[in-house]
């Protein structure tokens, strides 16, 4: 008697008990791809392993890209950047073995921190982004917020009695990206906020945070001395500093548009 109530039961053809099974196992990409490597296996003189082996194979690297696309989307990164699109000979400041060793993702390991200064167009977020999306690859959760954003999150959760558990919020992914920390200055509530959430990731997860403020600035964007030093030593305490100085890249980019070419040059391009 055939007791399977699943669709892999002893009933139909190998074939399609065969997709029954992987169905069942929801070994979706194994099932989609059975007959093409199928066809190959009965056509060379391979062994069985070589065939089971490649099936389960291209199922796992499915799971995997599907996991990764799952992970980045929920990471919220608001543009798709690699380290591959950087290009390093515009911004020679850069350390590239400093940036190597950050790729090695042991930074996030060991929940250190990475703080990108620079003025404006530097590649700052990119670089940001560009390891953020390293380390999703590698399995790490990660979100992506603007400073101001994060401290008006936490300031609303704040005013609705539920910051310790959005703090927590912010605890949880292994990576937490800062955007454009300085651009504008924090009030003290966003200050004491701001300061909560770095002791909270204190050595549990990272923070890669983005600043057009070096740190001697930084007692003008919390408004508070102290407050900054306070922050600051949180931070710093295990951390890179990527410090960008150079033109911007935007600025570059739109020399070559034409976009920044005298009036008449202008008028010659347009017409
Ligand atoms: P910042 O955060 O420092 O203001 P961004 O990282 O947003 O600057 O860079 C501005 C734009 O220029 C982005 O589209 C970024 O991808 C690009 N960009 C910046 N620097 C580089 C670079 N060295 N190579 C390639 N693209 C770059
Ligand atoms: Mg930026």
């Amino acid at each position: 008697m055939n007791s399977s109530n699943g669709s892999s039961g002893s009933s139909g053809s190998l074939l399609e008990r065969l997709h029954g099974v992987l169905g069942d196992l929801k070994l979706s990409e194994a099932d989609a791809l059975l007959e093409a490597h199928l066809q190959r296996a009965s056509q060379g003189d391979r062994p069985y392993s070589d065939f089971l082996l490649d099936l389960l194979e291209a199922e796992a690297r499915a799971r995997q890209e599907a996991r990764f696309a799952q992970s980045l989307k929920r990471s919220r990164l608001p543009a798709a950047k690699t380290l591959e699109q950087f290009d390093f000979t515009f911004q020679p400041s850069i350390d590239q073995t400093q940036i190597r060793e950050l790729r090695t993702l042991r930074f996030v390991h060991e929940a250190g921190n990475v703080v990108f200064l620079g003025p404006p167009g530097v590649g700052k977020t990119h670089l940001a982004i560009a390891l953020t999306v390293e380390a999703i690859r590698a399995g790490f959760s990660a979100q992506f917020i603007t400073a101001h954003d994060l401290v008006s999150d936490l300031g609303k959760a704040a005013r609705q009695g539920r910051l310790e558990r959005r703090l927590r919020s912010f605890v949880s992914p292994r990576v937490l990206v800062v955007d454009e920390m300085g651009y504008l200055p924090l009030d003290e509530v966003g200050a004491t906020l701001f300061f909560q959430l770095v002791t909270a990731r204190y050595e549990r997860g990272s923070i890669l945070l983005t600043s057009n403020k070096s740190y001697g600035d930084w007692g003008s964007v919390f408004g508070d001395a102290v407050m900054a030093t306070a922050v600051l030593d949180r931070l710093l305490h295990h951390s890179t500093t990527v410090n960008i100085r150079g033109d911007s890249y935007r600025m570059k980019e739109r020399k070559k548009a034409g976009l920044l070419a005298t009036p008449e040059q202008r008028e010659n391009q347009i017409k």
